[in-house]
């Protein structure tokens, strides 16, 4: 390579350059992560305010790797993006939700939900495959009304064609759709009601200071009252204590999730959670 002068050196940072090393070294260790099983899932229970029972869980995806730890998926989710990585594992993520709602199947109720996170970019066109072929099985072990998955709102705004296109062929096949983070995005409501979606997770952002900001109640109540009215269900993100469930409860938002219940849970502690509850 050609050697730079002294002062242009200087604007290439250490701090850039470990950035950059560290972003490489990641993304080769995804690259081997789910042929090494180094991904599971954890779920966390989501409960019925109305029962308080578990009614569904959300799977979330968790990466242990032999010398890095256990890196969080905020930070090698955009990576597995970035590198084409996400159809690999969303793949994966997919038929592990099958699986699970099927081992599960007896030791719950049969409308026990088993939801988990799609990245927009699982929607291309190079994935139609795929999912023809996880709607069919799917179908085929009648688990149609019981998985749910969760995308955002950027998926369904402003999407191509074929994305969207997608999209329905999930919906008339009868897979439940949530809409995940509701609110933090660039929120067009008009779609809300065109795209027939069965929940709003409303992200934890409202939920964080609800206690006490006036503001934040009426956020949350008017996307509750909306929902309700346009016949779609409402789960609450991060509940993390009483009275956020109390005012939550108040205002008839039916669905929380969250740590005063129950963080994510390794499927075999999940599993006894729910035996727990019979
Ligand atoms: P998300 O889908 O919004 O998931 C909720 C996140 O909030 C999870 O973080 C969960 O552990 C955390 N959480 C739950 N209850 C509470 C609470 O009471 N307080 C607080 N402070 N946090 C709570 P996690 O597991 O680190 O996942 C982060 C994000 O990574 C997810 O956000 C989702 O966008 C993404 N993700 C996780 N699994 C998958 C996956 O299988 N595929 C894709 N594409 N994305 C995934
Ligand atoms: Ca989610
Ligand atoms: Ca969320
Ligand atoms: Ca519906």
């Amino acid at each position: 390579a050609k050697r730079m002068g002294r002062n242009r050196f200087c604007y290439f940072t250490k701090s850039m350059q470990e950035d950059a090393l560290k972003k490489m070294t990641l993304t080769n260790a995804l690259r081997a992560a789910l042929s090494e099983k180094q991904l599971s899932l954890h779920f966390q229970p989501i409960i019925d305010l109305q029962s308080g029972l578990i009614c569904k869980a959300e799977s979330l995806l968790r990466w242990h790797h032999p010398t890095l730890g256990t890196v969080p998926p905020s930070d090698f989710i955009s990576l597995a993006e970035s590198a084409g990585l996400i159809n690999d594992i969303g793949t994966w993520v997919a038929n592990q939700a099958i699986m699970y709602r099927l081992k599960w199947g007896q030791k719950t109720h049969d409308d026990f939900q088993i939801s988990f996170n799609v990245s927009p970019i699982q929607f291309r066109y190079e994935n139609i495959e795929f999912w023809n072929h996880w709607i069919k099985d799917v179908k085929s072990k009648n688990l149609h009304k019981v998985l749910i998955l969760e995308i955002t709102e950027s998926l369904l705004l402003n999407a191509e064609p074929s994305v969207l296109a997608q999209f329905h062929r999930l919906r008339d096949a009868g897979i439940e759709v949530a809409i995940d983070d509701f609110g933090t995005g660039y929120s067009s409501l008009a779609y809300l009601n065109k795209l027939d979606i069965d929940f709003l997770k409303i992200d934890r952002a409202f939920i964080r200071n609800l206690e006490n900001s006036d503001n934040d109640q009426v956020l949350t109540e008017a996307i509750v009252v909306m929902a309700h009215k346009l016949g779609l269900h409402v789960v609450a993100e991060g509940v993390e204590t009483k009275e956020q469930a109390a005012y939550l409860s108040s205002i008839n938002c039916r669905f929380v999730q969250g740590y005063l219940y129950s963080k994510p849970l390794p499927a075999n502690e999940f599993e006894h959670l729910l035996d727990s509850q019979k």
